[in-house]
């Protein structure tokens, strides 16, 4: 049996873009969960310190874990 030349070149060119796409599935499946967990929380950034965290409730004021100072959420 005799093995065509660019068949040689194929298959390596196939793997490639298997791995490639597997690896692009699996980032999507990871973003996705991700951004689902996330999607309650609410973020904020102390106003004096600059660290930035979330909390799961929503609150009109919420205290920095770093400082303690109360401060006003950022993103709805
Ligand atoms: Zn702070």
């Amino acid at each position: 049996m005799q093995v065509h030349p660019l068949h040689l070149l194929a298959l390596p060119l196939v793997f490639a873009l298997s791995g490639l796409f597997a690896a692009a599935v699996a980032y999507d499946v990871i973003i996705f969960r991700r951004r689902h967990r996330n999607r309650n929380n609410v973020i904020y950034r102390c106003s004096s310190c600059h660290h930035i965290y979330a909390e799961v409730h929503r609150t009109p004021l919420a205290r920095c874990p770093k400082c303690g100072k109360q401060n006003e959420p950022v993103r709805e």
